[in-house]
């Protein structure tokens, strides 16, 4: 032991208890595991040396909180000295061995009990059915299913921790986010998987803190509640989105964040937008999801969206043409789940008449040519118009008020997105030249993608036109 008088020792126990203060919780499993190693109180200015047998927590710790130590060191013994870290593996560190937990025993029991591997998977929250070999890769997902392939080979690297998946609705993020933990769970049965959703997650939070009275009663439900989301070795929280401007969700998100981090462990969020549109999230939070990797979803071309729903058909048991799909992938061009659901629709309705498919009968159940008609020009300019409060006739206009010129600029992009007018019918449309019609409905179209605000305003107007 470097610490030689009684003195020492109480400033160094001084300095730990004040760094701790200093340090959110998640990292206090590293202050546990430093100890001294340099005399305190030798009388010159050297640099206060500590030693671990933590290389992470050195790095990290270095890294993240070094002023705070600085600042901790400075509160304790009131000498201010640059502090720095040594790796020691040799040191030995009294640790307590954590107790297994309620949660713990009982996982292990169940998966004792596990008679397959079925129930296993949906122990962990999984659906079967969304596996890495169902999912159809293609350009638009290219990257962002290698790094769920490398997470399930080593969950836990640095690099890819955590995995952020964003993409719009319907694109596959939960899909392959669930390939990892099926993969996991393939790969290393021993590990504990849990997926989530970040509401059902934010919803068992409040609900604790709201149905506790008793504060002994409240520790005990919270921590619960802690050991279902930290007592893992991967963690996928999906529609990560929704916890945005949600103060306490997010609080409880960041600690569990830091708790599985600073234990090695995986995390995978996913998320309906990308990180560049979260606008209300605190900025240690944006920093934590920045760590790791995000990749992007997008829609996936024609060629691929055929292939889905080919695959689909075979999952099904109720084949397809090549005709067929080609059409359906052609009708259905956003969103793959509304592509299986016309899928679904359509051979249910056909085994019912018990026909096959073929492009003819697939457009009279799917109602395809009423689809395109259901929107029309005087619902979008009027929606439009009331959603700005201002006049049909300004968006017609040549008027550059600001708000009329964001009437008219949602209006055309609805006009081209949901009736899929062409450019110069657009321009006729609009009284406008055809030219400047494309420039803003293309300006919108891209800002749409990371600005928020203009996402929410797209939302809400879609409401709207919808009833
Ligand atoms: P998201 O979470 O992005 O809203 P999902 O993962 O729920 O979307 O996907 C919607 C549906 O589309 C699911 O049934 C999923 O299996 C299917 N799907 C999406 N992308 C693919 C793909 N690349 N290959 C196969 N199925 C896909
Ligand atoms: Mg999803």
């Amino acid at each position: 032991m470097t610490l030689k008088t009684k003195k020492e020792q109480e400033s160094w126990e001084n300095f730990v208890k004040t760094l701790k203060v200093n340090l959110p919780v998640p990292s206090h499993t590293w202050v546990d595991a430093l100890a001294p190693a340099v005399p305190i109180f030798e009388n010159t200015d050297e640099i206060f040396l500590i030693k671990s047998n933590q290389t992470f927590g050195i790095d990290y710790l270095q890294k993240k909180h070094l002023k705070q130590i600085e600042e901790s060191f400075f509160e304790a013994t009131n000498l201010k000295r640059p502090v720095r870290f040594v790796h020691d593996a040799t040191l030995k560190i009294k640790k307590k061995q954590p107790k297994q937990t309620t949660e713990e025993k009982q996982h292990e029991q169940t998966a004792i009990k596990m008679e397959n591997l079925a129930q296993m998977h949906s122990f962990c929250g999984l659906n079967l059915k969304y596996t890495f070999e169902n999912f159809i890769v293609g350009e638009n997902s290219k990257f962002a299913y290698k790094i769920a392939q490398m997470i399930a080979e080593k969950p836990g690297q640095e690099k890819y921790n955590p995995f952020f998946i964003s993409g719009s609705v319907g694109l596959g993020k939960t899909h392959l986010m669930q390939a990892i933990g099926h993969k996991i769970l393939r790969n290393f049965p021993n590990l504990k998987i849990r997926y989530t959703k970040a509401e059902e997650f934010g919803n068992k939070l409040i609900e604790t803190l709201n149905t506790c009275k008793n504060p002994a009663d409240l520790n005990e439900r919270m921590r619960k509640f802690r050991d279902m989301h930290r007592n893992v070795d991967v963690l996928l929280i999906d529609d990560i989105q929704w916890i945005e401007g949600k103060k306490r969700t997010e609080e409880e998100i960041f600690n569990t964040f830091d708790a599985l981090y600073h234990a090695g462990k995986q995390i995978v969020f996913a998320s309906d937008r990308p990180l560049s549109a979260f606008e209300l999230i605190p900025d240690r939070l944006r920093s934590r999801f920045e760590w790791g990797i995000e990749a992007n979803i997008k829609v996936p071309d024609l060629q691929t969206r055929i292939e889905i729903v080919k695959n689909y058909a075979k999952m099904s048991d109720f084949p397809i043409s090549d005709e067929v799909a080609e059409l359906l992938a052609k009708e259905f061009d956003t969103n793959i789940r509304e592509l299986e659901g016309a899928y679904n629709k359509a051979s249910a309705l056909a085994s019912i008449d018990e026909v096959e498919l073929n492009t003819e009968n697939t457009k009279e159940y799917l109602k395809l040519s009423e689809r395109k008609k259901r929107y029309n020009m005087k619902d979008i300019l009027s929606i439009c118009a009331k959603y700005f409060n201002v006049d049909i006739d300004d968006i017609l206009s040549t008027a550059r008020a600001k708000e009329v010129v964001n009437a008219r600029k949602y209006a055309i992009y609805f006009a081209r997105e949901l009736m899929e007018l062409s450019y110069p019918e657009l321009a006729r449309e609009f009284k406008k030249n055809h030219t400047t019609i494309m420039y803003q409905h293309d300006k919108l179209k891209s800002e749409i993608k990371t600005n928020r605000a203009m996402q929410i305003i797209v939302d809400e107007i879609l409401e709207l036109l919808k009833r």
